[in-house]
Formats: C-alpha cells, structure tokens, sequence
C-alpha cells in the first residue's frame, strides 16, 4: 500500500479540510460488494454460496436501490413461462432486439451473455422466491418477454424482497448507512480493500483482495448530468436519492476505462409533476400516447429513445397516456398510481379529456380510429404490432406524462467475465454488474433489460469474485 493508503488503513484521513479518525478496527473479508441492489444482492448470494465471506455496503438507509423501484418487469427469452403461454421467443431474438434498440453500439459479447442467460436468471429469481410469472410486453421487443408477478404487479418490490430475505436466511453481513469511500489498492495495483464511511461518517477499513461494483448508475446527480449531457440539465429524474455515480467516480479514481457516459436514458412516461415513473407496460398493456391536441403522434410500443424524441416535439413537450378498463385489469401496478391520485377517470372521452386539457372532440377521433384499428389488428396509423385491448370499457383512464432523465448506459468497462478493466488489462481483485458497467445497452436500453442484466451479471461476477478469492487467499 502506498503512504496515502498506509494512512487511511491506519486510520488517518485528510477528506478536504476535514480530519477524520477512524475509531473501528480494520476488517477482513474475502469479497466486499459496493451497492444492494439486484446487481449487488445477485452477486453477493451467489458469491456467499459459493463459500466466500463477503460484506455489503449500501450507503443509504435502506437496502434496493433504483432496484426495487423497477415496475415494469424482467425480460428473459425461452422461459418456460413463455412456453406455457405459448410465447414463440429465443435467444437470438432476444439479441437482435437488444442490438437493434442499442443502435448496434452495445457489445456484442455482453449482449449475448445478457440474452443467453436470461431465461436462467428468471428460473434464478424463481427458486428463491420472486414471483415472474406473469408476462408483458415492453417497447422493442418482438415478443412478449417482460416477466412480471402474477396480475402484473411491480417487478422490483417482489425481486429484491426475495433477495432480501435470502441475504437474512444466510445471515449474511449487509450493512447499511455504510458508503464505500475509497479503494485499496496493493503495490501491483491489485484490489486491496475499501475505506468505508460508516452511519456517524467514522471511517474504518475492510481488507478483502476483491471488490464487486455494483453501485447503480448517475440519474440523480444533477453535476454529471450537466458534465456529460448539459441539455437535460432542467429535466426531473425518477430514480432514488442514492444514483449519484460515486462507486462509479472511485473506479475513475482507480483507472478504470469508462464509455458511453453521455448515452443517458430519457423516459417517455414519468407522471406530470411527480417522480414518479410510469411504467412502460401501461402502454405495452395498451395504452395509447396521445398530445394535448388530443392526436396519437408515434407507435407507443417503439424504443423509449424515439418516443421521447417525438414527445419532446409535441406541444408543451408533454403526452397523456390513456387506457380503458383491460389495460387497468391486467396491471395492478396502475392501482399503486390511482393511489398517489395520478390517474383520471370518467365515463366519456370528453369527460376524460377536460381532467387532462385536451381538446375532447379530438381526443373522442382518436380513440374511436384506435378502436378501429384494435378490432382488425392493424394499426394503420403508426404501425403498432400490439393492441390487446380497446379503450371503450365503462370507465376510462388518463395519466399526464412529460420525458425524465431515467437511466444511464454508460459506466466502467468491463468483459463478459464482469472484470472491470483499465487501459492495460483487468484491474486484478475487481468486478462489476449492473448499471454502473457500460456496453451492455449501447446508446439505448430496452425496458425490461435492467432487471435482467443485474441478475446476469450479478451471478456471474458472484462466481467468478469467489473463485479468485479462493485462489489468493492466503489462510
Ligand atoms: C422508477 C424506475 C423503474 C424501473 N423499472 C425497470 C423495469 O421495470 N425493468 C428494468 O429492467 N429496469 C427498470 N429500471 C431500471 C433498473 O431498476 C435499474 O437500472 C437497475 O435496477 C439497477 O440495478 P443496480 O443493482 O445496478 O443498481 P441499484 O439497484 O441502483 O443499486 C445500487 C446501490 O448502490 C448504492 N451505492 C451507490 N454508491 C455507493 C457507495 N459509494 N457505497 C455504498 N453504496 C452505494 C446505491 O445507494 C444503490 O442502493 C427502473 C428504474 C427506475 C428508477
């Protein structure tokens, strides 16, 4: 360790101005994984599983990160969910899919792991208790191969609750209020360990010759959305306080090679004056996007790149989702937003549209074409391939949506066996998963695709973080 190191091990610290003791003895583990989220808990189970001692820090509160705030679902290929709905998909389609809503920019070797491994990962998430079997279908996707829970509830409440509770059943060392401040290095540059800030801001140190990354990605840093992306500086976010992008400024700090930090997600349906997202599979469940002048404007069901481009053209660069009694059906997720009052309702278009501003003549044009259309299955305004319901139920539904800052593809790069990499090769002792890595989702993300990577990804960099531990541990 160098003299700066040296003195952060021993407890001493210059952090600005400030002089911070430490006042806790420096710790050992095999594998220290920075972050709770689907990425973090995947590889930490796998990893403890696998015999290693590991130790999670989450900085805030709580443990889940933007993780349990996922909605819409999990997309896998060739699952025996689809199979017993009859859902024709593979792999490669998965693939293609991926590729193609990436703008061909992601890596093909990272997507073909992500494609490959899915159906896995749901079975994964399955045995330890999630629920994903129900299926939507998300923007991009030529199947329906978004995994959900039964009647269509939010996808990350239930993925990190069953992770949650097998972290508590293996009584495994997750610590919360505890943010990963520096890391470690040895001599050879190899990982040495991790400087923690614990809940009080006391500092201590774990030694563990292996970190996993898994700190999420930056929506929520208004300095690196102006760095790296200064148009949507005014634009709101929905993603939790915790995405600010610092585990991803410590592998910056280490030499880690970064891409893509300007390919930032901007997603059509957050909830009008809200941080609230609105999940994609309202309008994969069939909802239609229409503007104040009460017109469609794009195929709803293409990528969210290209539907907030054309709703940032639209008047006051808003849209208003509107849905009848089918699409609210097979969504429990739309109760969570009648709950926070995000949803209108009425017995007439009319009614509907004088709740969300629209002109109502218009609007009553629109839906009746689109019912047209939904009868035939042929949408011969804007091509949409998928409308499984009309809106034309007793009571229907209007949520106000505008664009919002939502994710980013950029991050660390790292390979398919999750080791995060610098100019010259592996940064040896570190991995990553989930959305601090770059190159899985190239210049745009299928919804649905997060959820899986960081299960993917996860695993893997749990399997192979606990088979180099095992290879340098020294007792
Ligand atoms: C509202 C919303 C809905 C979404 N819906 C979907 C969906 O339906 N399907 C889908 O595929 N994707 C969805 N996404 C995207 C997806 O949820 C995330 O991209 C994904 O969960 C990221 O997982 P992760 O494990 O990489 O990071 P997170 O789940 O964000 O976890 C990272 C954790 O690391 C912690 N952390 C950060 N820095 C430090 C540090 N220095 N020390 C300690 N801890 C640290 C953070 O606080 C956080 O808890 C959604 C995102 C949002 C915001």
């Amino acid at each position: 360790m160098n003299r700066r190191q040296l003195l952060i091990a021993g407890g001493i610290s210059f952090l600005g101005s400030r002089l911070v003791f430490a006042n806790r003895a420096t710790e050992r583990a095999d594998i220290v994984v920075i972050g709770s989220g689907g990425a973090g808990f995947a590889s930490a189970i796998t990893a403890f599983d696998a015999g290693a001692k590991v130790i999670v820090l989450e900085k805030m509160p709580i443990t889940g990160g933007n993780s349990q705030l996922a909605a819409g679902g999990m997309n896998a290929a060739g699952t025996s969910i689809q199979k017993k709905m009859g859902i024709p998909d593979d792999w490669k389609t998965m693939f293609e899919d991926t590729m193609k809503g990436g703008q061909n920019t992601n890596d093909p070797a990272l997507v073909e792991i992500l494609a490959k491994n899915s159906a896995e990962s749901v079975e994964y998430m399955l045995s330890l208790g999630a629920d994903l079997t129900d299926i939507s279908r998300a923007g991009g996707a030529a199947h329906s191969r978004t995994h959900l829970p039964k009647g269509g509830s939010a996808v990350g409440f239930n993925i990190i609750h069953a992770l949650r509770q097998n972290a508590i059943k293996r009584k495994m060392d997750v610590r919360t209020g505890s943010r990963a401040k520096a890391l470690l290095q040895d001599k050879e540059g190899r990982i040495a360990g991790v400087m923690v800030s614990d809940r009080i801001g006391s500092l201590y140190t774990i030694e563990a010759p292996v970190v996993i990354l898994a700190s999420g990605g930056f929506s929520n840093s208004p300095e690196l959305i102006r760095k790296y992306r200064p148009e949507l500086a005014s634009f709101w976010n929905t993603n939790q306080p915790g995405a600010t992008g610092d585990g991803l400024m410590l592998a910056i700090a280490l030499g880690a090679e970064v891409r893509d930090l300007d390919k930032i997600q901007v997603h059509p349906t957050q909830a009008a004056n809200s941080k609230i997202l609105i999940s994609e599979s309202v309008r994969g469940g069939g909802a239609i996007l229409v503007n104040k002048d009460g017109q469609r404007f794009i195929n709803e069901l293409l990528t969210r790149d290209k539907v907030s481009q054309a709703e940032l053209k639209q008047p006051d660069g808003v849209g208003i989702l509107v849905f009848g009694e089918g699409t609210r059906n097979k969504l429990k997720l739309i109760r969570g937003y009648e709950h926070l009052e995000l949803v209108k309702q009425a017995s007439n278009i009319e009614a509907l549209a004088e709740q969300v501003g629209v002109n109502g003549k218009a609007l009553a044009k629109t839906v009746a074409a689109y019912n047209d259309y939904q009868k035939v299955k042929k949408d011969d305004a804007f091509d949409r391939p998928d409308m499984p319901y009309p809106i034309d139920t007793p009571t229907l539904y209007a949520i106000p949506v505008r664009p919002g800052i939502h994710y980013t593809m950029g991050g660390v790069v790292f390979n398919t066996k999750t080791q995060v990499l610098r100019k010259d090769g592996w940064i040896m002792g570190f991995f990553g998963a989930g959305e601090v890595t770059g190159g899985v989702h190239g210049s745009n993300r299928l919804g649905g695709n997060s959820i899986s990577e960081t299960i993917t990804f996860g695993r893997i960099a749990g399997t192979q973080a606990a088979e180099y531990a095992k290879a340098v541990r020294k007792v």
